[in-house]
């Protein structure tokens, strides 16, 4: 099937870009079209008026600044994929990116229209919530900062304005003694994650300062395991004390059975992914190596 015809716009600047969604009548953006296109082609979205991004040159980025990294509207799954930035300092950025859908998907889809998008089931949201990143509106007011915590409300579904438009999403550039890593779980590539879980530790003198985890695929949205990362607070890195922080997560976590497994098998698997995820971060943190109750 083919999309129904729509008037499509090719903004060159982000003032552009916002002037069209203010001016025009319920616009649609068009980042890589990954997740769009296909919904256009099914006709499950039917929009009158698409504005393609695609050639606003200013928004395709990836660095680090003012004690951040930076990735723009335009940064595709590949670039972090074959960053060499991201290689040396963002471990859970590095686990993730090979592992969203395929090369073809990667080269084209972007990290900020996966956040757009809010499927449960995209890897970058976990990402951003572990990482208590932000993600930047542009609109006719300016910029404004929405913490991850409060973008995502609904599956597909977020705290989004309709005339803003996604500039940039960022979080802090890493402390001396911090490691972060993602781990998933799915059946074949290309498919999206039966679950997966992004980690960020913050280390001090050995203890444990700081713990954010992001699940996904097991609740309505990409959800903060918020219960184990209290439970790891303050403590120093343990076998049992990541036993334990993974049961949290697990139980914090609703995923629903389907044809890929039960929730029950899910639930397992957030508690397993927890685990090794903690069990990275904190090799990469650099303070220890904190012997494995799950193996790769
Ligand atoms: C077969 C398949 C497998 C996939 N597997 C995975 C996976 O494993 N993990 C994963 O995370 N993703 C996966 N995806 C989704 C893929 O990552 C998409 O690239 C991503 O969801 C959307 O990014 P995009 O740039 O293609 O956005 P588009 O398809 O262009 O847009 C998606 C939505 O976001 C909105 N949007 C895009 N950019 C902006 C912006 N800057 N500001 C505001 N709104 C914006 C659009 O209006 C649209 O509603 C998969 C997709 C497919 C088709």
């Amino acid at each position: 099937m083919k999309s129904a015809p729509f008037e499509h716009h090719e903004p060159e600047t982000v003032d552009e870009a916002v002037s069209l969604l203010e001016s025009l009548d319920d616009p649609t953006i068009l980042a890589g079209g990954q997740s769009l296109v296909p919904m256009l082609r099914f006709r499950l979205a039917n929009p009158d008026v698409v504005v393609d991004i695609n050639g606003v040159d200013s928004l395709d980025y990836l660095r680090e600044e003012d004690g951040h990294l930076r990735l723009g509207a335009l940064a595709r799954h590949a670039d972090v994929e074959d960053s060499a930035l991201i290689d040396e300092k963002y471990g859970s950025f590095a686990d993730a990116a090979p592992l969203v859908a395929d090369p073809q998907i990667r080269n084209r889809g972007t990290v900020v229209g996966s956040v757009a998008q809010a499927d449960p089931k995209g890897d970058w949201g976990s990402i951003l919530l572990a990482h208590e990143g932000d993600v930047i509106a542009t609109g006719p007011d300016g910029d404004r900062a929405i913490p991850a915590d409060e973008f995502f409300l609904l599956p597909y579904d977020t705290t989004l304005g309709e005339q803003e438009l996604i500039t940039e999403i960022r979080v802090p550039a890493p402390e001396a003694n911090e490691g972060s890593a993602y781990h998933k779980l799915k059946r074949k590539t290309g498919d999206y994650a039966m679950a997966g879980v992004g980690v960020r530790l913050v280390f001090d003198d050995g203890v444990i300062e700081s713990a954010g985890i992001g699940m996904t695929a097991v609740d309505i949205t990409n959800a903060r395991a918020t219960d184990a990362e209290e439970h790891l607070e303050g403590e120093r890195p343990s076998p049992d004390l990541f036993a334990k922080a993974g049961e949290l997560a697990a139980e914090q976590s609703n995923p629903e059975s389907d044809e890929h497994g039960g929730a029950d098998y899910k639930e397992r698997m957030v508690d397993v992914l927890t685990q090794r995820a903690l069990g990275d971060a904190a090799e990469r943190a650099g303070t220890v190596t904190v012997e494995r109750r799950v193996t790769q």
